[in-house]
């Protein structure tokens, strides 16, 4: 099997690029072993800051695709290096899970129930309460900047979809009058940055696979990475949108990748 382009970087997309749900896209694990065994770099992108990395790499191992922790790159790791560079060890409160206040702590920051905080980071968080957005506006009362992990309106789920991190954002932007001063999650060029850094490859050399026009495509052609666009997700093959954007090459999946 060789791979048809000639890209060095590769950066996927997971749902409906690599999987959907808990289904493994057809050809998805022969693709990505022949681009590793190629020599070529690939790293796992995801805006969805409820899980670990690990808990990624794990579920992509199970599926038929071996990945470590530092092959998953998403939103929780992203904020947390992004604002570690900006202000590091600072105290913050996190309107998010578990795994988020976990990466936030692995990263140095102080991770605090109160509103004594320089920072206060918004995440996609199904255990989001009055209380949370309280202590939010109470934090910003006192000088705390906002910062939040992914735009997303709505996560696709099986049998449909449930509130996201934009909901979340607007609550706490709707209470403080304060706007968020970055969200790092796709489309933002930070997430990209990271990735970029992680697959030690520059843009120039690098391509972006996935299924979403205004997230991976547009992010992709802003930051000067080629992009190829998959049919297996969201985006419909008579989308008008795709001739707008014009990706460099638009495939029904992943499979197709090799020959
Ligand atoms: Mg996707």
């Amino acid at each position: 099997m060789t791979v048809r382009f000639p890209y060095r970087g590769w950066l996927f997309d997971l749902d409906g690029t690599v999987y959907l749900g808990e289904a493994l896209i057809p050809g998805a694990a022969e693709v990505i072993a022949a681009l590793r065994a190629d020599g070529r770099r690939v790293g796992f992108l995801s805006n969805k800051p409820l899980q670990t990395r690990e808990d990624y790499a794990a579920k992509l191992s199970r599926l038929g695709v071996p990945a470590s922790a530092d092959d998953v790159i998403n939103s929780s790791l992203v904020l947390a290096r992004h604002l570690r560079a900006l202000d590091p060890g600072a105290p913050v409160f996190v309107i998010g899970e578990p795994p988020m206040l976990a990466e936030m702590r692995a990263h140095g920051f102080e991770v605090r129930d109160d509103e004594r905080v320089r920072w206060v980071v918004i995440a996609f968080d199904r255990t989001f309460t009055y209380a949370k957005l309280n202590t939010a506006l109470q934090a910003v009362k006192q000088g705390a900047r906002l910062i939040a992990t992914n735009p997303d309106r709505t996560c696709p789920v099986e049998g449909g979809e449930i509130p996201d991190c934009a909901g979340m954002i607007a609550a706490v932007e709707a209470v403080t009058d304060r706007k968020v001063e970055a969200i790092v999650g796709k489309p933002s060029p930070i997430i990209l940055e990271v990735a970029l850094q992680a697959l030690g490859c520059p843009a120039s050399e690098s391509v972006i696979v996935g299924d979403r026009i205004e997230t991976d495509m547009v992010m992709g052609r802003r930051m000067g990475l080629a992009t190829i666009l998959v049919l297996s997700g969201v985006t419909r093959p008579d989308d008008p949108r795709i001739a707008a954007l014009a990706p460099d090459h638009v495939l029904r999946s992943v499979r197709v990748l090799i020959g």
